[in-house]
Parts: C-alpha cells; sequence; structure tokens
C-alpha cells in the first residue's frame, strides 16, 4: 500500500449475470466457465500460497530481511517466480525502469517553547517522501488557515492567499484537507517559509485515520524545504500554544533505483481483450513484506501456475504482473501504464489488483468500483467487478465491505488512464470497528495487520483462512473475466459473445460517464 487518491467513472452491473448464467453456457447445456472456476478454485489452496510465502521470506531472510525495489532480495524472489512460470510454458517479460527515492539519514523534530519535547520519529512525525533537506534552530511556528473545530473541514495551506502576511523565516502549521502535501507545501514555500509541519485533519472518514501521524509524500522531487507529517493531537498542541517555537533537522539522500516489472502473458487470448492481473512484489526497506505483498504475489502466481496445469484457455488474453516499486509511489504499475500508448490502453480491457490479501485481523474488502459507499465509482465496468467478487463471496455465504479507491495501490495508474479496474484487499494500518468484528471475526479497537509496513510482517503475519478465500476469489475472477475454458474453445456467453468482456458491456446496455480527478488526491502514503 502507498500513495493516494483517485476518481472516476461510470458504472454497470455484470457481476449479477455472470454467475446468475451459470449452467446455461455454451450450447446451453451447462456453463464451462462455472467449472473451469471451481476447478481452479480448488487447485489454488492457502496451503500451495503459503509454501510460496515460506520461500519469500527465505529470500528476505538471505537479503537484508527485505524485498524492496533494487535490492537482492526483490531480484531473487522475481527470478524465482520466473523460473515458475517458465517452467509452466509461460513467456515472462522484464520491464526494467528507474526513479528516484530519498532516503532519510537524520530527522529531528523538537518543541523549545513552550513545552520542551523532541517528538519520536515514526511514532509522532515522519518527513514526506521527496522532502527537501534542512535544519531550523527554534524557529516561530505560525497555523496557515486550520480549523480545530466543528467538522474540521480544512483547506489548510491550498490557497496563496492562505499566507497572506505570512513572517518569512517562519515554520509553517498547516492542516490535512482538500488538496495534496505538495500544493500545501509549496504554497508554504512560496511564502518564504523555513519547514512546514503538517498535521492530521482530526476529522471522522470511515476506515481511514485521521487522526494519527500522517505518512505522506509529495509525489515528486521539487520542494526545497522540509516538510513532515505528524499527528492531529501534535498539531493541536502546536496551533493552541503561546508562541511555540521548534528545531527541525532532515538529512536526505536521494538515489536511483534501477528495478523492473515482471510480467507473464498466456499464449492463448485476445490480445485487444487484456485482462491485467497484478500484485506488487516489493516490500518496504523495514521488513519482509509477506503479508504486503507476498500474498498478493504469491496468490496470483499459484492461480497462473494451476491455470497452466488445468490446459484452460482464455478467451481474453490474461497478463500476470508483479509490479516493482509500490511502496515507494506505485512507480512499476505508473511506469507499466505510461508505456502502453493509446493502443495498449484500448487493448487493456481491465485490471484486477490484489494488495494485502492475508491480513492477520482481516476484513474481507472488495474495491467500491460503483461508488456506492465513497462515491468514487470506476471507470466505466468497475462496477461489474465489485459486483462479480461480491456475488462469488455472496455464493459462498461470506460478507464483504466495500473499501475505497484512495489511490493507495497499483489500480490508480490504470484507473487514471480510464481502465476498469477491481480487486481485493483485507486491510492495513486501519483499525477494525466493532461492526466489523461482529461480521468477520477479529478484534475490534486493533489494526487489520499491526505489522504493517514492519519488521514482523513475516510468514507469521498471515490469517491462512481469509488467504484461502481471497485465493479462491481470485481464481473465480480471473476464470470469469479472462472468459477462461477448458476445452479450448472461447466463451460464448448466452447473447452468443466471443466472450470479450468489453462487447458484452456494450450490449448490456451502459450509461457510461466521463472520467474525472487525477492520481495522488492528497498523498497519504
Ligand atoms: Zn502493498
Amino acid at each position: 500500500m502507498t500513495a493516494t487518491a483517485v476518481a472516476t467513472g461510470a458504472i454497470l452491473v455484470l457481476g449479477s449475470a455472470a454467475p446468475a448464467i451459470a449452467g446455461t453456457g455454451p450450447g446451453h447445456g451447462g456453463d464451462r466457465h462455472t467449472s473451469v472456476s471451481q476447478q481452479l478454485q480448488r487447485a489454488v489452496s492457502a496451503h500451495s500460497i503459503e509454501k510460496r510465502l515460506r520461500t519469500f521470506q527465505w529470500i528476505a531472510d538471505r537479503y537484508d530481511g527485505n524485498r524492496a525495489a533494487g535490492t537482492e532480495g526483490h531480484e531473487k524472489t522475481a527470478a524465482y517466480i520466473e523460473k515458475l512460470l517458465k517452467r509452466a510454458g509461460y513467456s515472462t517479460e522484464r520491464q526494467p525502469f528507474s526513479y528516484e527515492k530519498v532516503n532519510i539519514d537524520r530527522a529531528e523534530f523538537s518543541q523549545v517553547s513552550p513545552d520542551p519535547v523532541d517528538y519520536v520519529l515514526e511514532d509522532e512525525f515522519y518527513p514526506m517522501d521527496y522532502s527537501g533537506e534542512g535544519a531550523v534552530e527554534e524557529g516561530a511556528v505560525t497555523p496557515v488557515d486550520i480549523n480545530l473545530d466543528g467538522d474540521r473541514a480544512s483547506t489548510s495551506g491550498c490557497e496563496a492567499e492562505d499566507f497572506a502576511g505570512f513572517p518569512a523565516g517562519d515554520i509553517a502549521l498547516v492542516q490535512r484537507g482538500s488538496c495534496d502535501f505538495a500544493t500545501k507545501a509549496a504554497n508554504a514555500e512560496a511564502a518564504g517559509a523555513s519547514a512546514v509541519v503538517v498535521f492530521n485533519q482530526g476529522n471522522d472518514v470511515p476506515g481511514d485515520d485521521r487522526f494519527g501521524v500522517i505518512f505522506g509524500t509529495l509525489g515528486e522531487l521539487g520542494i526545497g524545504i522540509p516538510v513532515l507529517g505528524t499527528s492531529f493531537e501534535i498539531g493541536e498542541t502546536l496551533a493552541t500554544a503561546t508562541d511555540p517555537t521548534v528545531s527541525i533537522v532532515l538529512e536526505t539522500t536521494t538515489v536511483t533505483v534501477d528495478t523492473f516489472n515482471l510480467l507473464a502473458r498466456s499464449k492463448k487470448g485476445d490480445p485487444t481483450e487484456q485482462v491485467v492481473v497484478g500484485a506488487h512484489l516489493d516490500s518496504v526497506a523495514e521488513g519482509p513484506g509477506i503479508n504486503d505483498n507476498g500474498t498478493g504475489s504469491a496468490t496470483i502466481l499459484e492461480v497462473a501456475l494451476k491455470l497452466a496445469k488445468l490446459k484452460a484457455k482464455p478467451a481474453n488474453q490474461l497478463v500476470f504482473a508483479w509490479w516493482s516499486g509500490e511502496e515507494d509511489g506505485l512507480q512499476g504499475s505508473d511506469y507499466y501504464v505510461s508505456q502502453l500508448g493509446e493502443e495498449g490502453v484500448a487493448n487493456t480491457a481491465l485490471n484486477l489488483n490484489f494488495d494485502m490479501v492475508g491480513s492477520p485481523n482481516p476484513v474481507r474488502f472488495v474495491y467500491d468500483g460503483d461508488g456506492s459507499e465513497f462515491g468514487d465509482e470506476g471507470p466505466e465496468g468497475s462496477a461489474e467487478i465489485e459486483a462479480t467478487f461480491v456475488e462469488h463471496f455472496a455464493s459462498k455465504g461470506l460478507e464483504t465491505a466495500p473499501t475505497e479507491f484512495d489511490g493507495r495501490s497499483d489500480y490508480a495508474a490504470f484507473i487514471d488512464a480510464g481502465i476498469p479496474a477491481g480487486g481485493l484487499f483485507t486491510g492495513a494500518e486501519g483499525i477494525k470497528t466493532e461492526e466489523e468484528a461482529a461480521i468477520f471475526g477479529g478484534t475490534a479497537g486493533e489494526p487489520y495487520d499491526p505489522c504493517y509496513h514492519q519488521a514482523c510482517d513475516t510468514k507469521d503475519n498471515v490469517d491462512g483462512a481469509v488467504l484461502g478465500q481471497m485465493a479462491d476469489a481470485v481464481a473465480h475472477a480471473v476464470a470469469t473475466f479472462g472468459s477462461v475454458s477448458s476445452w479450448g474453445w472461447g466463451w460464448h456467453g448466452h447473447h452468443g459473445h466471443d466472450g470479450s468482456w468489453k462487447k458484452w458491456n456494450k450490449n448490456h446496455g451502459w450509461d457510461g460517464r466521463g472520467f474525472h480527478g487525477s492520481h495522488g488526491g492528497d498523498g497519504k502514503r
């Protein structure tokens, strides 16, 4: 999971159609997809996936405890997957790309007056990705257009006018909300601020932490002053203190990361109807990343391998993608989409994304493709992907909950390109609610994944039961959207379609609307 915000397009519901016609498929004497889906679900198990996770763990243990982009740990994991895919008959491709990454060498933040205190890195503050460097000794803090009362609606720092009268050299104290962190920091720098402290908004947003320390990104290099994220509580303390002064030291090193996406395409299937099944393979530097995102990577691997074993034939070409650089800002999936070009985008039917599908305190989240919960519907077709997952789980008597297209994973670039997307997620740093615990079990008041982005995200940080449930849903979605048959026939669907999902939708009377919004709403990582 990483950087933020997206927006969307319109909707139609396919999911409900597909399962309903089970038993009425080609020749209408029994739908072969259903059987492929079930065969695949049977073949892919939590047990087979956990075997792969143990290997990912073993690799991380051998290579500095992580599988971050650009490291041996990542390269060895990719080579392991590549070997298995080739053995199964897939043609694989490494898609190399590079990007700049800012590593933190020294970060200090302390209140000098009125109440001297040294704030703790990670627990109480964290530098924004791509923040500038610098040191400010006992700098005066000036709040900028903040709102601590009521709903705490905030456009703090979003307009240059917010900085009217801002004393140059002061440290700007701004509140999260409305625009991205990069905009707030740029306006502050333009107003002569020596540094920026962004505190969390302090408003209630279901499933989103609006009080804790902000781990954010500025999206790219460019801001020349230190920019720190902190909690609502610390922001409120500084905002209400009398003549507060703070000291900040931030030293960073910018490195170039050379890495690659690993791609495997099915030999069969219409290449103008590509179904991109993606999961990021890189971990954070802090740990082996077994739940985030070994679980997604190993699940799509097992689906690909078992499909080959079943000699299943997709009518729509399947592109399995192990993205890199996700933890550094969705770098790999961004790069892949940026290389597609107009024709490549047109030939991409949809994207399925699986990022963290084995959380130890899980919820069965399905991306809110129709925007019914969060209002951010995906491009035309995303609703069908959501419906297909929801109905699959319902057919197993399993409840689900919608999760927002908040731009924090690799579907974002596809949605930005107008390509329908969807997928599954079992929760990261968010806190499980009482209602969720009543439905999904586990512990209310605790994070879905207490080891999110930490060294303890090991093979012991995975819930096997939810992983198995998620794996079945992934298998079903790949079989459904790939229009996979094991008899080598394309899927003719009860309307005599050639399995092309785009044509299917068109024939289901769309009321599509345009696509709006851009990548990276506010930059929460
Ligand atoms: Zn992730």
